[in-house]
């Protein structure tokens, strides 16, 4: 028949997985007692090791569900704890120590709580059998305890004792069994003794008539009976406490103990029919666990079977019987995540590469051109204008080039241009875009909603993109090398550059006249800006001096209205500059290469495009090929391969959705075993009644 309780012990477990509900569980032995009653001693003679927390300070604040589970097999005696994860605990009192963590962890003030540890225990030694230990009952709250403790402690034990579940009532001899806290509360709920079991503790402390008389009571008088024990562990077999916490086994010390102290009384020997003694109280709640559990297996199995077709009717309304597991949740999204970046890669390549670099090194052209000469002193208003403007003699110049400072500048700027340091810049602008482009699938992707795997992705492509722009930039640096010594431009590139520099400068002048008209609005309107523009060309000619450098004011105008006219005036100044200079490119001097000097800008356009050519086919061979190469498997190390059970759950939990299909789907198929698991049990208790009719 054990192999019965075994059985519904392990489906009583498999029930704890699929969620509180008190109707889906099998009945356990619930232990209660009043603090001090001998109920700690009780449970560890019948484990065989001390494991309980100790001390005065209320120690037990949760119940504890302990499933005990015969090994008889096994040699090794240890502890589980499912929730937390801690493997198997050899070290009992390494058991004792979590189980006081876990119960101080209960804030004072919330006295108790109803959330049970689950703790199991495998040995040789235990008999199957599934206890809950609740906290003791208190007579009177102490000082620095909460003054509706009692009532809390009173609270959570009723809730535990409620039918079908065994009430294992603990009293001690020595305190008269009327004012046993513990029968008086079990009474109430099971007024006719039916699955209460009395336990007298502390046997040895009154004289064995007495004894022998609490043992037959019959002012509550119980189906089940009350068993005398004596419990306390004699310190040669615990050793003395403080030192020496053994780890050993201290059933054989007590029954050597009980065994003395029943044998040498006559009032407790066979004839007297009492029951006494751990071993048959062992016995008896094995037995009486099993009639209790078996007795509960139809209920047990009809709530089963109405929870299964509500959780398989919302599967089948809500998610369309659609299945759904962690590890299937990730790998799709990692496939659709996968497959939107081989999407990307394929229109990701050399021309769009192209239009990125020839961006970034026109505004480098632009600052360039404006720095060295397109640079009238504009910014500080109380120095008149040079003489010579450097820029209509530009316009003006010969077209021959004779003139050697032209040459120098030029010369100069198309330097500055090749070390600017290409090699780093188009480098960074293609990594800074792949990893703007990864933000954006992901942003798109179910990964959405997943913190860890958004980290994850991002995570992945930086550091590829890191460790490959290093080397990367170095390589295509020496590349461009040569364009720093010379440059040719043949007819058809200084043609090219013409048409080019013609649609940038056309692009520029259209941001500048709408930056200008911006600003007018923020001065006030077109009239009021031409005044201050006005105020500051006198300026700036020389025709007013301004105090003070026009700080709190000038000329009627405020100083916010300065700075603002200022900037009117260079953008003004700008949008002139921009305009002339489109004129002289499009004459027919810039239309022959043999007035580069004279044409800067579409010289240095044709080398920004040489620089480019160079760039994107160098970018595209290295950092597009080898990114788009390395990043998928990059993500199957860290999403998919390399993750643990618990990462992938998490991961696929983060998504409250998807969180609710899981818990659906993982009821349903729990339920579903459960149900198989309570098949095989009633086999095997046919199986079982066969066997004991044959006999
Ligand atoms: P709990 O507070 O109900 O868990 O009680 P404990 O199991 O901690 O026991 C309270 C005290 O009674 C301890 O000092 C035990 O050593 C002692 N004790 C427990 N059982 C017996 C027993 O059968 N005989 C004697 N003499 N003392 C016992």
């Amino acid at each position: 028949m054990m192999m019965l309780t075994k059985k519904m012990i392990e489906i009583r477990g498999l029930l704890q997985t699929v969620g509180q509900s008190d109707s889906l569980t099998l009945p356990a032995i619930v232990v209660i007692g009043s603090q001090s009653s001998g109920k700690s001693s009780v449970l560890e003679a019948i484990v065989g090791h001390e494991f309980l927390p100790k001390g005065s300070n209320m120690v037990t604040r949760r119940p504890i569900e302990l499933t005990l589970v015969n090994t008889p097999d096994a040699h090794a005696e240890y502890g589980e704890f499912p929730a937390l994860g801690l493997g198997k605990v050899t070290d009992f009192s390494q058991i004792q120590k979590t189980l006081t963590d876990l119960n101080l962890a209960v804030p004072t003030n919330d006295c108790v709580s109803d959330d049970p540890i689950q703790l199991r225990i495998y040995s040789p030694n235990v008999p199957d059998l599934s206890l809950i230990d609740l906290p003791g009952y208190i007579q009177v709250t102490g000082r620095d305890q909460p003054p509706e403790l009692k009532e809390r402690i009173a609270e959570l034990c009723e809730k535990y004792i409620r039918a079908p579940n065994v009430i294992l009532a603990i009293s001690a001899a020595d305190v008269d069994l009327a004012n046993s806290t513990a029968l008086r509360a079990s009474r109430k709920v099971d007024p006719r003794g039916e699955r209460t079991i009395g336990v007298i503790t502390k046997m040895d402390l009154v004289d064995a008539e007495r004894g022998a008389s609490l043992l037959s009571d019959r002012k509550y008088a119980l189906r089940l009976g009350y068993v005398g024990v004596v419990c306390r562990v004699p310190s040669s077999a615990s050793g003395p406490k403080l030192f020496n916490r053994g780890n050993g086994n201290i059933t054989t010390a007590i029954a050597k103990n009980e065994s003395a102290y029943f044998s040498s009384h006559a009032e407790f020997g066979p004839e007297s029919h009492l029951d006494v003694g751990t071993k048959n109280l062992r016995k008896k709640l094995m037995h009486v666990l099993e009639q209790t559990m078996a007795a509960s297996l139809k209920t047990t199995g009809e709530a089963i079977q109405r929870e299964l077709a509500e959780a398989t009717y919302e599967y089948k309304v809500q998610y369309n019987e659609r299945s759904l597991s962690a590890e299937s949740y990730l790998a799709e999204s990692l496939d659709a995540f996968k497959h939107s970046f081989r999407g990307f890669s394929e229109q990701f390549g050399r021309q769009e590469v192209r239009e990125l670099l020839k961006h970034e090194l026109d505004q480098q052209v632009l600052n360039l051109l404006a720095q060295r000469y397109w640079n009238r002193p504009l910014e500080d208003l109380s120095v008149p204008l040079p003489e010579t403007d450097r820029l209509a003699r530009l316009v003006k110049a010969d077209p021959e080039g004779e003139d050697q400072i032209w040459k120098i500048k030029l010369d100069s700027s198309s330097a500055a241009l090749t070390k600017l340091g290409v090699g780093r810049l188009a480098t960074g602008v293609v990594a800074s875009a792949l990893q703007a482009h990864i933000d954006r699938l992901i942003t798109t992707s179910r990964f959405e909603a997943h913190p860890f795997a958004r980290q994850a992705i991002t995570e992945a492509s930086t550091s590829i993109l890191k460790d490959l722009s290093y080397d990367i930039s170095d390589e295509l640096e020496i590349c461009i090398k040569p364009y720093k010594y010379r440059i040719e431009v043949d007819d058809n590139e200084w043609a090219k550059g013409r048409e080019n520099v013609t649609g940038v400068l056309r692009e520029e002048l259209k941001v500048c006249e709408s930056a200008v008209k911006r600003v007018e609005e923020q001065i006030g309107g077109r009239k009021k800006a031409k005044d201050v523009m006005a105020f500051i060309d006198r300026v700036r000619s020389g025709q007013v001096v301004l105090e003070g450098d026009g700080v709190g004011g000038a000329g009627g105008f405020s100083s916010a209205l300065l700075h603002k006219g200022r900037e009117s005036v260079f953008l003004r100044d700008r949008s002139d500059v921009l305009k002339m200079r489109l004129l002289a490119i499009k004459s027919k001097q810039c239309a022959n290469k043999k007035s580069k000097y004279h044409c800067p800008e579409v010289f240095l356009d044709a080398v920004a495009d040489k620089l480019t050519t160079t760039a994107d086919l160098f970018l595209d061979a290295e950092l597009l090929s080898k990114f788009y190469y390395i990043f998928p498997r990059e993500l199957d190390a860290r999403l998919g391969r390399g993750l643990s059970q618990g990462e992938i759950d998490r991961f696929a939990r983060e998504d409250p959705k998807i969180r609710r299909h899981l818990d659906v789907v993982r009821r349903k198929d729990l339920l579903e075993h459960v149900l198989k698991e309570m098949d095989g049990l009633r086999q095997l208790e046919a199986r079982e009644k066969r066997y004991a009719a044959k006999r």
